[in-house]
């Protein structure tokens, strides 16, 4: 397809929107499958839909949707609860995969919950250690004590990225299992999990897939190691027979057994509608245009910005589909920003975060946001007290 297709997407009046990493954008039509879905679907089938209107194997469908874009067969990914679940459970699976080893290494930048799923998992099964070093010093610390290298593909404060086929060889030299948290590359970056190797990958799907707030989360297992994998959450629907109600948990033969409980159905049927766009989409035409999108960004802003820096990499290699400025009064010079339509982000400290997401974004869009930025620091704009952190704390 042609990039953008802004025709597909609902785009507020006067907003250029630079957060597509954080919340996708609402796909045009949406409305209406939800409507079919509680009215046709829930209001007039009723318990019936589960089969009449294929909600039983919509997580499998959406899953496989998924799967095409990410290189990962059909069958091998699971849909479902949140992210942070998705985390703990294919953490979990991953320890009991080399029980010999007591070490979870991973980015001490890794996004919070990623780090906190794994200390609460660690202290509730006891004798682990979360081990974190920096990206710089990652490929160094994959040593042969290490049960599991977990890490997130591309930073989310940074928008910097792991070679994913590197540090997977790595991983499996050192005899450690690989587990990919995908929040920031599925739908943004060219990812191919089949020739990566790696054992585990989980990610969101309300990020660049634009499945909206609340969006089921996906999980991958690497085909010829799902049986032996474990899983933490042994829910009903993960059971290899789950109407036949046994008392006993027996796990499916397939990554099915990563599901857990009852699928959210409206959000899946959301997320289904937004995942038509993809059909079209050719992912190297997708990451061509995200460089452009990115590069464009970078030289608009050093030209016009001068006071800040650069906190992305600047090889288009080494980044995934956002840029970022350090900027001390980076939380008031995004809030101006935000007052004048330009919605990007704020992550603490100093960086001001910026998502291009090719599908609704245009060059056009690139440098009308630089220069609403330069606007916003040339005049001080940011220096009005309304643009200020206000303490909550009363
Ligand atoms: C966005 C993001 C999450 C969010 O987890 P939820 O459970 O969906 O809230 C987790 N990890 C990473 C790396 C993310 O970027």
């Amino acid at each position: 397809m042609t990039l953008p297709r802004k025709d597909l997407f609902e785009i507020p009046e006067g907003v250029i929107y630079l957060d597509g990493n954080s919340l996708g954008l609402l796909p045009k039509g949406t409305q209406a499958k939800v409507a079919t879905v509680l009215s046709d679907q829930w209001g007039q089938q009723l318990i019936r839909a589960w089969n009449s209107a294929g909600w039983m194997d919509l997580p499998q469908k959406v899953g496989d949707r998924i799967g095409a874009i990410l290189g990962a067969p059909a069958g091998s990914i699971a849909t479902g609860d949140t992210l942070s679940i998705k985390v703990f459970q294919a953490l979990a699976s991953a320890l009991k995969m080399r029980p010999d080893r007591k070490v979870i290494l991973s980015d001490a930048g890794n996004f919070p919950t990623d780090l906190y799923m794994a200390q609460g998992l660690a202290g509730l099964i006891g004798g682990y250690e979360l081990r974190t070093v920096s990206h710089d010093e990652m490929a160094d610390h994959i040593t042969d004590d290490v049960a599991v290298v977990m890490l997130t593909h591309v930073d989310y404060r940074s928008g910097r990225m792991y070679d994913m086929d590197d540090i997977t060889r790595r991983a499996h030299d050192a005899g450690a299992v690989m587990l990919w948290d995908l929040a920031h590359s599925a739908g943004a970056v060219p990812v191919d999990l089949t020739a990566s190797g790696a054992e585990f990958a989980v990610g969101c799907t309300y990020k660049y897939f634009n499945g909206g707030p609340g969006a089921p989360a996906f999980i991958y297992v690497r085909p010829d190691i799902v049986t032996e994998v474990k899983p933490a959450l042994s829910g009903w629907l993960g059971h290899d027979a789950p109407f036949a109600m046994e008392p006993a948990y027996r796990p499916a033969m397939s990554t099915e057994r990563m599901r857990v409980g009852t699928p959210p159905i409206v959000q899946l049927a959301i997320l289904d509608h937004a995942l038509d766009i993809w059909d079209d989409v050719d992912m190297g035409e997708l990451r061509a245009a995200s460089v452009d999108l990115c590069e464009l960004f970078i030289r608009e802003v050093e030209n016009r910005c001068p006071e800040l820096e650069l906190a992305s990499p600047r090889e288009a290699a080494l980044r995934g589909s956002q840029v970022s400025f350090l900027f001390e009064q980076g939380y008031a010079v995004v809030q101006a920003l935000i007052d004048r339509g330009v919605i990007g982000d704020f992550r603490a400290p100093g960086i001001m975060r910026f998502g291009f997401t090719p599908l609704y974004l245009g060059r056009e869009d690139v440098i009308r946001a630089a220069e609403i930025l330069e606007e916003v620091i040339r005049d001080k704009i940011w220096q009005d007290p309304k643009y200020q952190i206000v303490s909550r704390v009363t």
